[in-house]
């Protein structure tokens, strides 16, 4: 009888172990809002261009300063005197970085990024 109940419960261990790792693993997350040419970093949950060749592509690369409170574009050309940092844009609004008034950068979440968040369910 001992033996039954420790063989059930060493079970019971193994199948609660096992749901707790599949309620876990990552559910695959939702893109159907993407605009095309764009994808999610798994990770970060931040977008980039399929087709970028630096950071996250031209459209969500911000440039910031040591310590500067505005963001940027690349060819800025106050950044382009100062040590730049590559931030994503998306990053950078979070951090509360301002668009720089000189280079104009987009300053805004897309749309259908909004979308993308509160379909997947992450919070910010
Ligand atoms: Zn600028």
């Amino acid at each position: 009888m001992t033996v039954l109940i420790i063989i059930l419960s060493v079970a019971l261990i193994i199948v609660a172990y096992k749901y707790i790792k599949l309620s876990k693993s990552t559910k695959p997350i939702d893109k159907s809002m993407l605009p095309n040419g764009v994808d999610i970093d798994e990770k970060t949950l931040l977008p980039y261009k399929t087709n970028r060749v630096y950071g996250y592509g031209k459209e969500f690369n911000a440039f910031v300063t040591p310590n500067g409170k505005y963001f940027h574009r690349s060819r800025c050309n106050y950044v382009k005197s100062h040590k730049k940092i590559l931030m994503h844009r998306y990053e950078a609004l979070k951090k509360n970085y301002l668009p720089c008034p000189y280079c104009k950068p987009v300053s805004k979440v897309n749309a259908w990024y909004d979308d993308f968040i509160k379909k997947n369910n992450i919070l910010d």
